[in-house]
């Protein structure tokens, strides 16, 4: 599978909002969106931003989801077109699908510091899904589903080491973390309310239903 390896700060700085994709540093004063003068568009005419077209405005949005959930292009549509399918609202099962990403959990648990930091954990088989090993990023969780870790010393460590790093970290209402053992429960689908992202779905499925 694909993926991207360059700058992930550039991302951050063409959206213009912070997507957090780097773990700790994100809440650092090191922060190029938080620092005024370098929160500029890439590239070499990035403070010539001039004003989007309707068409520009809508495919940030796209690209502002696709990058918070270090997706590419291809599974991105995937699961927009499963989005599609369902009975509802486009948008909002679309956001649904992408918070339900196995990667997504993990990071939402406090399991690793980023999603990309979460999907190392899982393609290196620490993270189990009810007592099976599971090493697909995009596994889509469901209500009832456990999230153990790896019976190891060294994955155990590993995760008790990240957790007692952030002591005030809180869950959201959907899971259900018991820090101790650590493993978790998946108690509900995450809600609209859940997306931490600015983001305005409704221009993400007019650009992708053109
Ligand atoms: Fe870089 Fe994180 Fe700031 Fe984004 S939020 S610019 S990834 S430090």
């Amino acid at each position: 599978m694909g993926r991207y390896l360059g700058s992930s700060c550039k991302h951050c700085r063409r959206e213009g909002v912070k997507l957090m994709l780097k773990g700790i540093r994100c809440e650092t004063a090191k922060c190029p969106v938080e620092k005024k003068q370098r929160n500029l568009a890439p590239g070499m005419h990035g403070w010539r931003r001039g004003r989007a077209s309707e068409f520009g405005v809508r495919l940030r949005e796209k690209q502002k989801i696709k990058r918070y959930y270090g997706i590419l292009e291809r599974q991105f549509m995937r699961c927009y077109r499963q989005a599609e399918r369902g009975k509802g609202n486009t948008g909002e099962a679309l956001l649904q699908l992408l918070e339900r990403r196995l990667d997504n959990v993990v990071y939402k648990l406090n399991f690793a510091p980023s999603r990309k930091a979460a999907r190392q954990l899982i393609s290196h088989g620490h993270i189990y899904v009810n007592g099976r090993k599971v090493d697909i990023s995009d596994y889509t969780i469901k209500i009832g589903d456990k999230i153990t870790i790896k019976g190891s010393q060294k994955s155990i460590k590993k995760i008790k080491e990240q957790l007692e790093s952030n002591p005030n970290f809180t869950t959201q209402g959907w899971l259900q973390l018991s820090r101790e053992k650590p493993e978790a429960t998946i108690v509900a689908l995450p809600s609209r309310e859940d997306v931490q992202i600015p983001v305005e779905e409704q221009l993400v499925v007019e650009f992708c239903s053109r």
